[in-house]
């Protein structure tokens, strides 16, 4: 018989487990978090449970310390892609000695409020899976998983859940169900889970509604493409239209159809090796494009890289994208789809199209045929563009996949707001709801000069208040009495007895800069930007302020230029040229040969001028790069916004840094808060005199920019003896110019200054209601 054996063993202390609460903030729910948690528990073996709570989730969990340990740091390590962790909290609990792990109900935990996640980009699994025939979603157009898929565009209200969506009518299948239900699938709670058996369809449909391709539409949509007709697609914030980008006419017929004639066109090409095929990427460059929010990135276009060039005509780059939703992969699956203009489907500027019947009526003119389906859009929200300025990555239009997501205001601002909202400006309107530590701002609204525009607004505005539960009790606006968003904040404010706080436009850029970087005395503020509405009722736009952030001095600004026609001067940037170089010096006949404008209007021009009849002021910096554009680029009319100084810039890009022409300091005594004029008369001479020697163009291009630079950092040192100032804020729309950004960082760290920037909104319009917001949080602040 043989002894059984066992070791004799100590009788050895087993440690006493522990429990931990643990609080976890930050975008964690709607993202895959709490099976991700209950996955972590299970392999580490331990106890407790995880629920939803009003700002995040709440965990407890026990066990050997050991396995706490690790659980806690995988925590952090480990998370799902979508998430985004602000803060981990962990508290000592007594242990229950409770066994198994819950996922328990949200309303054990108390009042859910936060929120619905943004828009994100089809997962490499779920890809892996569309493209797999052997997979049960083989091609199917609406594939997701809590890692990836739409959210903020199907949400009509909180809390986010699948009733609350336009997949409220699709009834998961069994197979479906069970996916959903299980907290060791990737799907668990993804609220959009659907599948050729049970979820949305596409269909290919005429103007008129008839349907056209049985079968595979999507198939006969790239039939369509190939052969060069205008196809509009509906994607996951509005309607694309799209055509062949490799084929010449198809994209002419495009731009004639939707009368745009210069606007550059969003292509969407296959994968990030087709995008380093039609443009040079720097790994700046393709860590945006690749990112789950899929903006579109302006980047320098490859030369013959066979996009056709009336896609972007007239600058060196191109807005690339890559494809993120799975219709979109469907679509380019196919290898004869190589490159797709896709711009959103609208006439000009007015909102995105998101409705089916709504498209057909509004794009029936522009479209050959329409890919539809019928997973329903509740909330416009445009593709996003972003570039790489400066090495770092800049929001051109902050829409698809980054809304609705907060921006905190930073830990170093004793800042709290009261819930109020900021109504932003006139063009590329974005409005900002705030509240405590967060600043949401919404969807490119696109311009605000139409009733269609306000409707927008009213409709985005009543869903973001629902989606975050702000009754507003303040209202910020612009300082422009005729905005369309100032006489609607004054109404609103005065229909609940409020008083609207107006912010001019400058300040809100500088405020929102420096708030981004949780900067909260006084700083230096570089406003270079189109036109916004001054304190002295002037057009300002190339500002030097002495900035906090509930108020401002006006250090310096561009010398006031007329603006002969007033709006006019904008749409026709010879007009701006004719009063620069006049007011340069040059003589009548000169002046107008210089913008290519007859004598007779060279004189009507003249009168405006002297007797400053509908020509208003401006010393904006914007308007001073469409004069200088006018007159080396010869452009008399632009067909967008910037055009003349975009192609300035873009006429330089290959040129090395030049001294620059020299802009001169006129006056200004801070004792007596009297500005610093910069005038651009020494410019404008030089400028001209190279060109009449025949100094090549983009060479002339180049000393504008840095001149323009020189001086602004001129300014800035003269700002500094005066203040002791060192923090300066580039802000303001023509900080989208990299060549202007780039020379301004330059030149104002070499004399020793520390330079921010905008990383979270943009340095345009679209920033300004986050910079309203900072700065009436302020002034409220105070006044408490
Ligand atoms: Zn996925
Ligand atoms: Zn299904």
């Amino acid at each position: 018989m043989i002894e059984e054996t066992q070791p004799k063993r100590e009788p050895r202390e087993v440690p006493p487990p522990l429990r931990r609460g643990v609080v976890v903030r930050g975008v964690v729910q709607g993202v895959g978090f709490r099976p991700f948690v209950y996955r972590l528990a299970l392999e580490e073996g331990l106890a407790g449970f995880i629920g939803n709570d009003t700002d995040g989730v709440t965990i407890e969990v026990e066990g050997p310390a050991e396995q706490v340990e690790s659980f806690l740091s995988r925590l952090r390590a480990e998370a799902p892609p979508l998430a985004r962790i602000d803060s981990i909290a962990a508290r000592e609990l007594p242990a229950t000695g409770e066994a198994g792990f819950r996922i328990v109900a949200s309303e054990v935990l108390g009042r859910v409020s936060t929120g619905i996640p943004a828009d994100a980009a089809t997962c490499t699994d779920c890809l892996r899976e569309l493209l797999d025939p052997a997979d049960r979603r083989y091609r199917y157009p609406f594939l997701n998983c809590t890692n990836c898929g739409p959210r903020f565009t199907i949400t009509r209200r909180i809390p986010y859940d699948r009733p609350q969506t336009s997949m409220a009518r699709f009834k998961m299948c069994a197979a479906c169900q069970a996916e959903y239900d299980d907290p060791l699938n990737r799907r668990f709670h993804a609220q959009p889970n659907a599948c050729w058996e049970c979820g949305p369809r596409v269909w290919l449909t005429g103007a008129e509604g008839a349907g056209l391709a049985a079968g595979d539409a999507v198939a006969a949509a790239i039939n369509r493409l190939m052969a060069g007709e205008i196809v509009a697609i509906k994607g996951i914030g509005g309607f694309h239209l799209s055509v062949d980008a490799t084929n010449e006419s198809a994209v002419m017929r495009l731009r004639e159809r939707k009368r745009r004639y210069g606007k550059p066109l969003a292509v969407m090409v296959r994968d990030l090796e087709a995008a380093r095929g039609v443009c040079v990427l720097t790994a700046e460059e393709e860590a945006l494009l690749t990112t789950s929010a899929r903006p579109i990135v302006l980047a320098r276009k490859r030369d013959g890289c066979g996009i056709a060039d009336a896609v972007a005509p007239g600058i060196p780059w191109l807005g690339v994208y890559l494809p993120y939703a799975p219709l979109q992969h469907v679509l380019f699956a196919d290898r004869r789809v190589r490159a797709l203009v896709m711009t959103s489907a609208n006439l000009s500027e007015e909102p995105i199209a998101i409705d089916n019947d709504e498209a057909r009526a509004r794009l029936g003119a522009i479209a050959d045929v329409f890919l539809m389906h019928d997973r329903e859009i509740l909330q416009r929200c445009d593709d996003s563009v972003a570039a790489v300025v400066d090495g770092a990555p800049q929001l051109i239009r902050r829409a698809r996949g980054f809304v609705p997501l907060g921006v905190e205001l930073p830990p170093g601002l004793q800042l709290e707001a009261p819930p109020l909202l900021a109504v932003g400006g006139h063009l590329k309107n974005v409005f900002a709801l705030a509240r405590g530590r967060f600043v949401y701002q919404s969807q490119h609204l696109g311009d605000l000069e139409n009733l269609t525009g306000l409707d927008f607004f009213n409709e985005s505005l009543d869903h973001l208040m629902r989606t975050f539960e702000i009754e507003p009790e303040a209202v910020a606006h612009d300082l422009h009495p005729g905005y369309l968003s100032t006489g609607w904040a004054k109404e609103w404010a005065a229909a609940r007895g409020l008083t609207p706080i107006a912010v001019q436009h400058h300040h809100a850029h500088v405020a929102g800069c420096m708030a981004e970087h949780g900067l909260a005395g006084e700083a230096i503020g570089l406003a270079l930007d189109g036109t916004g509405y001054g304190a002295d009722g002037r057009i300002w736009g190339g500002e030097v302020l002495i900035s906090r952030l509930d108020g401002f001095e006006r250090f310096a600004h561009i010398e006031y230029l007329p603006m002969p026609g007033g709006e006019a001067a904008i749409r026709e940037p010879w007009r701006m040229a004719f009063a620069a170089l006049r007011i340069a010096g040059l003589d009548l006949e000169p002046a107008a040969a210089l913008v290519c404008a007859s004598e007779r209007e060279a004189r009507v021009l003249d009168r405006m001028i002297e007797r400053g009849v509908n020509a208003p002021l401006t010393s904006s910096c914007g308007r001073l790069f469409d004069a200088v554009a006018a007159v080396v680029l010869g452009r008399r009319v632009v067909d967008y916004e910037a055009q003349a100084a975009i192609e300035l810039e873009g006429l330089a890009i290959d040129e090395p840094d030049e001294p620059g022409y020299e802009m001169e300091l006129i006056g200004g005594d801070w004792e007596r808060r009297e500005p610093v004029r910069i005038g651009a008369g020494p410019l404008w001479r030089a400028l001209i005199e190279d060109l009449r020697s025949g100094v090549k163009k983009a060479r002339i291009a180049a000393r504008f920019h840095a001149g323009v630079a020189a001086g602004f950092v001129k300014v800035a040192v003269l700002a500094r003896a005066a203040t002791g100032l060192e923090h300066v804020m580039l802000t303001g729309g023509c900080m989208h110019n990299r060549r202007l950004t780039r020379l301004l960082r330059a030149g104002l760290e070499k004399e020793g200054f520390k330079v921010f920037q905008h990383r979270l909104v943009s340095p345009g319009d679209g920033g300004l209601s986050y910079g309203q917001a900072v700065v009436a949080a302020s002034i409220l602040a105070k006044r408490r």
